[in-house]
């Protein structure tokens, strides 16, 4: 399938879907820690890597991850157009990714990746909440 942009309206349309589709999935987020009775969470610490949701007490970090962006394993794709140029630039979001995994565990934290599209499947986020639960010890 042929991408139906010109490469630069498709950068265009990209750059929008990173700014808006992260505050959606950090909202749709917060309303299920919410809806979970999860506390103690703060949004935009300016912790190491900056996690989407931090728990200081505890030392939780939180990272709500777009499948495009973070290239997640059940949709993350390469755009037909400039391919080179987004394999690249995804390549190095998922290494950073998990530097900052690296560098926030060496200094005592706890991470936790949550998938843009665990949001809107009920048993994996149930899984990932547990998760989540047993790093915060309930
Ligand atoms: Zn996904």
């Amino acid at each position: 399938m042929t991408d139906v942009f010109t490469p630069a309206k498709r950068s265009e349309v990209m750059a929008r879907v990173r700014s808006s589709g992260n505050e959606e999935t950090e909202v749709a987020f917060a309303r299920v820690l919410r809806g979970e009775g999860i506390v103690g969470w703060r949004r935009g610490m300016g912790v190491f890597g900056k996690p989407d949701f931090v728990f200081l007490r505890g030392r939780v970090a939180v990272f709500v991850d777009g499948c495009f962006w973070h290239h997640c394993p059940r949709h993350g794709k390469i755009p037909k157009s400039r391919r080179k140029y987004w394999r690249a630039k995804i390549a190095r979001n998922v290494e950073r990714a998990k530097e900052v995994n690296r560098e926030l565990r060496r200094a005592g934290w706890k991470v936790l990746r949550v998938w843009g599209c665990e949001l809107r499947d009920r048993p994996r986020l149930m899984r990932k909440l547990r998760r989540l639960r047993g790093f915060l010890g309930y």
